[in-house]
């Protein structure tokens, strides 16, 4: 007998109590191993994720959380060899695999690193800007997101066993919600497989990631208002689940990716002789064949101007007569075997359903060729294109075959392609090819309201493009309406959507105190110690210095604009300045200021200051004529030691005022300090 998979509950490995239900390789029908989950305590997993897993994390920084993802990641990459061998089960070639595999341990490091470079060194991400509530700045409102209470509860599909489920940790972890992962049972062994590396680490916090080995048994009965459910799967589950009372009744945080209906354009001015032709068709019969169209992101619409459609057919189909299909570990193989025979017997239901409208014109329901495969044991299928000539017709707009199938309509025009995009209800992608930017605008934002994502490719982009089917890190994944109307990944975004946003009012002290980010009207410190001869330890939020004054001459105009070449009217011609309506007269140079404030507040001996990296948001607020004096404020606002550096970064409040006290320039100073010994 095969090996009974385990689940990962409350910090040990839990076997279930009866024998469990075998799991059948996709390619030759034979056992890998068997699933159960019965006996599973899942409510005390939902506690402990809540009483430890959360804690736990939350005691962590985003930079000390990202840190702990990038060495999961880089350990996971170097053994993902032994990923590859099972993931051959699932019926994926060593191609499939690298998406899910590479491209799962991929989205981990790179939410390691935007978490590094984006999110503070801190447990709390401030939103927006400072809104100032009342006249005298005594009173403020900043929004502020911190990581809910609960747990994230991530129900996943079969299809993608290994990315499924990091892409779904990474974003989570990085705010600070530990997750119980649900895989589905047909591929489960391979998420259980990476599961129980990730655990031999030893890197994650206990509780900060449980798993569930089979059904979910009533894990959202446990479930409450600070937790989220985010399923990958069929549009019927997630209409269960999205009706289940805890969600109805109690707020649980429930998103869903379902069915996409997922459209590739080919814009009204490709012709055959154009690359963007053949870039249409290749990404067409690559989407279909890739991980045996087992994708959510698949293309299952090929919209094509109603004069192309032959030409697009036949060049298709003679692409799809090159995909080799068979083992996806023999040599040469280009698409592999479906999830399982059951995946299979869905896909040729679904097909029967499309065949009302639509017409069979390339690759038989019944037969394929195999190399080194049977397919009375595997779940094999053969690439299938139809032609819809109806392009009304409902079933090529609402049935997804979850398998290696795509229809071709044809279109009148964009307005007409549009709306036949639309008819998909909302998808996750959708891919215009074009090699006219007007074109492409018109139909993007067109398309845009029922779709996460669109791709417009032509030569142009062509060789660095990520692809249709590909959903990326930093980008969002999710769609509206019939997609599920989820959202996931795009970066930080996918981070927040763990995070609570709260808008916080108070005095500036306050929200200096809350945010760690110093707040104009804040208390200021200034010391008889320059804050540059301060290493980070030492540096406190609103160490202040105050340079100046400072007198600007004419000179120093007239020398600033020969020296640099900036001769514009407004420095140099006294006429035309004085006919300027914004200055009435030569104004200093706003280099200048900002170069003089420079001068105001540097302290110049060797120190903890190693680098200024540079300046945000500056602006010049009032224009400085000569014989001004100019004086500067600088004041310590964030504070952000970097992990395994001997540095931090320390962000300035820089304020330059005239003699009249009217701020002529703003910024923020960048600078790198020195840590210090203790810090
Ligand atoms: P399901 O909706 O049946 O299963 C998805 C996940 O939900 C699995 O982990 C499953 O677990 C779990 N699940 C099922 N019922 C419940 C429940 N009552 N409570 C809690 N969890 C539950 O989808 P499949 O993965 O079987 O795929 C079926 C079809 O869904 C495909 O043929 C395809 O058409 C579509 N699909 C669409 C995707 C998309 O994003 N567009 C992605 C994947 C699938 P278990 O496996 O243990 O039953």
């Amino acid at each position: 007998m095969s090996r009974l998979l385990e689940s990962y509950a409350q910090g040990a490995w839990f076997t279930a109590e009866d024998a469990g239900t075998p799991l059948a390789s996709a390619v030759d029908g034979s056992e890998v191993a068997r699933i159960s989950s019965a006996g599973l305590d899942v409510a005390g997993m939902v506690d402990h994720a809540r009483q430890v897993g959360g804690p736990a994390l939350r005691a962590l920084t985003f930079h000390e959380r990202a840190a702990l993802l990038k060495q999961l990641g880089l350990t996971l990459m170097a053994g993902k060899d032994e990923f590859y061998e099972l993931s051959a089960s699932t019926g994926a070639t060593a191609r499939d695999s690298a998406v899910d595999i590479d491209g799962g341990i991929g989205t981990v490091l790179s939410y390691a690193s935007k978490a590094r470079r984006e999110l503070p060194n801190d447990s709390v991400y401030l939103d927006g800007a400072v809104e100032q509530l009342g006249k005298q700045g005594t009173f403020l409102g900043q929004h502020i997101y911190t990581p809910r209470h609960g747990v994230a509860v991530q129900i996943n599909a079969f299809n993608f066993p290994v990315w499924g489920f990091l892409e779904k940790l990474a974003p989570a972890f990085i705010a600070g919600v530990p997750s119980i992962i649900k895989p589905a049972s047909q591929t489960a062994y391979l998420t259980e497989l990476v599961f129980r590396r990730i655990i031999e680490t030893g890197l994650l916090p206990d509780g900060s990631v449980q798993l569930i080995s089979g059904s979910a048994r009533d894990l959202l009965d446990h479930l409450g208002g600070q937790d989220s459910v985010a399923f990958t799967g069929s549009a019927d589950t997630a209409a269960l689940l999205r009706a289940h009372p805890r969600v109805v009744e109690d707020g649980v945080h429930f998103t869903a990716e379902a069915d996409s209906l997922n459209a590739s354009i080919l814009g009204p001015d490709v012709t055959p002789e154009d690359p963007e032709f053949e870039l249409f068709v290749k990404q067409l019969v690559t989407e279909m064949t890739v991980k045996a169209g087992q994708k959510c992101t698949a293309i299952r619409r090929a919209l094509v101007p109603n004069g192309q459609v032959d030409a697009v057919i036949d060049a298709a189909s003679a692409r799809l007569a090159g995909v080799v299909v068979g083992n996806p570990t023999s040599e040469g193989v280009r698409m592999g075997a479906l999830a399982s025979v059951e995946q299979r017997d869905e896909v040729l239901k679904s097909l029967r359903g499309l065949t009302k409208s639509a017409q069979i014109v390339f690759g038989d329901p019944d037969h394929v060729d195999l190399v080194d495969a049977d397919h009375a044991k595997g779940a094999f299928l053969s690439p299938i294109l139809l032609r819809a000539d109806d392009k009304t017709a409902v079933e090529p707009h609402e049935i997804e075959a979850f398998g290696p199938v795509s229809t071709v309509i044809g279109y009148d025009d964009t307005a007409d392609v549009i709306d036949l995009a639309a008819r998909g209800q909302g998808s996750l992608v959708a891919s215009v090819v074009t090699k006219d930017a007007a074109i492409a605008r018109e139909i993007v934002l067109g398309l845009a309201p029922y779709h996460g994502r669109v791709l417009v490719l032509n030569s142009d982009d062509a060789k660095e493009s990520t692809g249709h089917g590909s959903p990326l890190p930093v980008l969002v994944h999710g769609g509206p309406g019939r997609a599920g109307g989820g959202e996931e990944l795009g970066g930080i975004r996918g981070v927040l959507h763990h995070m609570q946003r709260t808008a916080v009012q108070g005095t500036p002290d306050v929200l200096t105190a809350v945010g760690h980010k110093w707040v104009a009207g804040a208390q200021r410190t200034e010391g008889d110690v320059h804050p540059f001869r301060k290493n980070l330890a030492e540096l406190q939020l609103g160490d202040t210095i105050v340079g100046g004054p400072r007198q600007v001459t004419r000179a120093d105009i007239d020398h600033f604009a020969e020296f640099t070449g900036d001769t514009f009217y407004a420095h140099t011609d006294p006429e035309a300045a004085a006919a300027n309506p914004l200055f009435g007269g030569i104004v200093a140079h706003g280099y200048l200021v900002v170069s003089l404030a420079a001068g105001l507040f540097v302290d110049p001996a060797p120190g903890p200051v190693l680098a200024n990296f540079g300046v945000d948001g500056l602006r010049f607020l009032t224009p400085v004529k000569a014989e001004d004096s100019l004086t500067v404020t600088l004041t310590a606002k964030q504070i952000t030691p970097r992990q395994s550096a001997d540095y931090g970064e320390v962000r300035w409040d820089a304020v330059v005022t005239n003699q009249g006290g009217d701020p002529v320039a703003t910024y923020d100073v960048l600078t790198l300090v020195a840590k210090g010994d203790d810090s």
